[in-house]
């Protein structure tokens, strides 16, 4: 069991959190759910096993969890999984944060998902007060868009996002870049993301937890994408922040924003502003560190006293960054634990 001690050495005000570097916390991703209907290769494997549901957190846990955050002064919430609209009562969930919209506590609640049950839950994300959702696609392509996630319905997806769109929610399409799998699908999708008015975001392929190929085969450094792009668009730099990771080139040829998160190729630890809950409750402090500290305990033995010094622990513990490699072929993930379990 972690052991909870309040640290001095983060600098914390009831409102603003600080880890012991000195940044700011503002930001958090919840993990609702490990579960997924999909398999996308670089996340998963294929016999993927998931935790028994009683390891989870209850949807009234995670809203306490949210709003001891909030106290503390995180403006952001992002929830995610696993799929997290495979977690039965997610709109509720999303309706108990949301209240703190409405008060101004919190500034925005957001969503990830891949968007195969997007049609049915669009709707009642928006009266929960969710205005920005990032939507996972990787391919437009149905037979290759079958390939990646070994399962999906690129139909299905599509009729998400368009749900979506409908109901007037601002749509960013995340796209992981995979070498030999969907690097030719890169220009078009940033031409159809124009089009549709989304933004699209790029990731570089992160070594979290074991999945059956070999990560190596299919990173795909953006630094090297982003040179492709500039022959043939023109790219501006632009200031926008969306509270993650990603950093923005305006798209003169669509009018639309290029985000890219570039974990490999260039290390954005030194702005880092986030924590992740994840499904268990633990409360990790960086993505590439097998380091936790334990919420769920704190919560069902000690209340918000212990959240609060468990919260303390963890900004006191906050690396200073991660060292994710693609390392050579065969090598160990950096972290045994999958972006489905930590939230992506
Ligand atoms: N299921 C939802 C989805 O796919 O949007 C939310 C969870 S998913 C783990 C969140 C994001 O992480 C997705 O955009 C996905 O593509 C990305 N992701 C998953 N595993 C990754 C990895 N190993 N490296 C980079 N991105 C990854
Ligand atoms: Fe599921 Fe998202 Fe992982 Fe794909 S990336 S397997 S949709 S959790």
């Amino acid at each position: 069991m972690t052991t909870l001690v309040p640290s001095p050495a983060a600098p914390t005000t009831a409102a603003t959190m600080r880890d012991g570097f000195g940044r700011r916390i503002d930001y958090l991703r919840i993990s609702v759910t490990d579960r997924c209907d999909l398999r996308c290769r670089y996340c998963m494997s294929e016999a993927m096993s998931f935790l028994p549901r009683r390891a989870l957190l209850s949807l009234e846990e995670i809203a306490d969890v949210a709003d001891a955050f909030i106290a503390r002064g995180v403006k952001r919430i992002r929830l995610t999984g696993g799929e997290p609209l495979a977690r039965r009562g997610l709109t509720d969930l999303a309706r108990m944060i949301g209240r703190n919209l409405a008060t101004g506590a919190l500034e925005e609640l957001t969503l990830t998902t891949n968007a195969t049950r997007l049609a049915d839950h669009a709707e009642a994300l928006v009266a929960a007060g969710v205005r920005r959702i990032n939507v996972s696609l990787d391919s437009r392509d149905p037979d290759r868009f079958r390939h990646i996630t070994r399962t999906g319905e690129l139909a299905q997806v599509l009729a998400g996002i368009a749900a979506a769109k409908a109901a007037g929610l601002a749509i960013k399409i995340n796209m992981v870049a995979l070498k030999g799998l969907n690097e030719d699908e890169i220009a078009p999708m940033l031409l159809w993301c124009g089009e549709q008015g989304f933004d699209l975001t790029l990731i570089e392929t992160m070594p979290l937890g074991a999945v059956d190929e070999d990560r190596t085969d299919r990173y795909l450094p953006l630094d090297g994408v982003r040179r492709d792009l500039e022959q043939r668009f023109t790219l501006s730099p632009d200031p926008h922040r969306s509270g993650g990771p990603a950093r923005y080139v305006r798209v003169a040829e669509t009018g639309g924003r290029l985000g890219l998160i570039t974990p490999l190729t260039h290390n954005f630890c030194e702005g880092c502003n986030r924590m992740r809950v994840t499904v268990q409750g633990r409360l990790t402090m960086c993505l590439g560190h097998a380091d936790d500290v334990d919420l769920k305990q704190a919560l069902r033995h000690g209340g918000r006293a212990a959240l609060d010094a468990a919260i303390d622990e963890a900004l006191f513990r906050k690396p200073e960054r991660h060292h994710f490699e693609i390392a050579g072929r065969g090598a160990a993930p950096a972290v045994a634990r999958h972006m489905s379990v930590t939230g992506g």
